[in-house]
């Protein structure tokens, strides 16, 4: 495909999470054989960068400007990628949203598991019939590309959403985080009910990465 340019792109990920690496890497390779994934990890950097946002787009753009600014001057062509998900319930005016990682309350000052703020959600949604839900990623990109001696800068966010119902109790035992409440509209599956694939070719990060990755063939393509 005609790029703007003519040296490797490096992409470095912000995530750290080895499913979604594994589910990113191939397909943004395929894009551009100029493309070169890795992440923080790989290039051994040991940053922990806070989501002290109040929007996902805020915490994905907050976490590609800060991968950005560290290693830009590092890889002369490069984008940051940084995804940012929440889980939003109509009952609970759109909670946990941008908090789903840290939703149940701790004694001990240390992060939730996925466990206890599975089991949190359904003690606040006991007794409430509205079950409406939905898991909204969204990618932010933050990138420098150069070809010959002229510089092509740009910022860009792209946005999954899935809607679906909290089930009354725990079903299924694939994926991670709140798929085993999770039942997807117009499937009769939870996501965690789903195989790898299954999920992977219908979930929010899935959507929003498809749209993330026109937009970035569109940026590439514009001369
Ligand atoms: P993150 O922004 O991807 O780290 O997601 C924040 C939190 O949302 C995670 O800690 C999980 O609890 C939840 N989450 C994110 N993606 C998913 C998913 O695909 N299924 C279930 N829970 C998810």
């Amino acid at each position: 495909m005609p790029s703007k340019a003519d040296t490797t792109i490096t992409i470095i990920l912000a995530t750290s999470n080895r499913d979604k690496v594994k589910e990113l890497r191939p397909l943004l390779e395929n894009i551009s054989p100029l493309f070169k994934v890795t992440t923080l990890k790989e290039l051994g950097v040991d940053t922990e960068i806070e989501e002290t946002e109040q929007t996902l787009e805020g915490n994905a753009l907050l976490k590609a400007r800060a991968i950005f600014s560290l290693l830009s001057e590092q890889f002369p062509s490069m984008i940051a990628l940084a995804d940012d998900t929440g889980l939003e319930v109509d009952a609970l005016q759109g909670a946990p949203g941008v908090y789903s990682a840290r939703y149940a309350p701790t004694t001990d000052g240390k992060a939730p598991t996925y466990e206890e703020n599975v089991r949190h959600l359904l003690l606040c949604l006991k007794g409430i019939t509205n079950r409406n839900a939905r898991f909204r990623t969204v990618i932010a990109l933050k990138g420098s590309i150069h070809k010959g001696d002229k510089q092509f800068d740009f910022e860009h966010t792209a946005e999954g959403v899935v809607a679906g119902r909290i089930t009354l109790d725990q079903q299924g035992t694939s994926g991670f985080g709140y798929d085993p409440v999770f039942l997807v509209d117009s499937t009769t599956k939870t996501y965690a009910e789903m195989s790898r694939e299954e999920k992977n070719s219908i979930s929010h990060r899935a959507l929003a990465l498809k749209k993330a990755i026109a937009d970035l063939k569109n940026i590439l393509q514009q001369e």
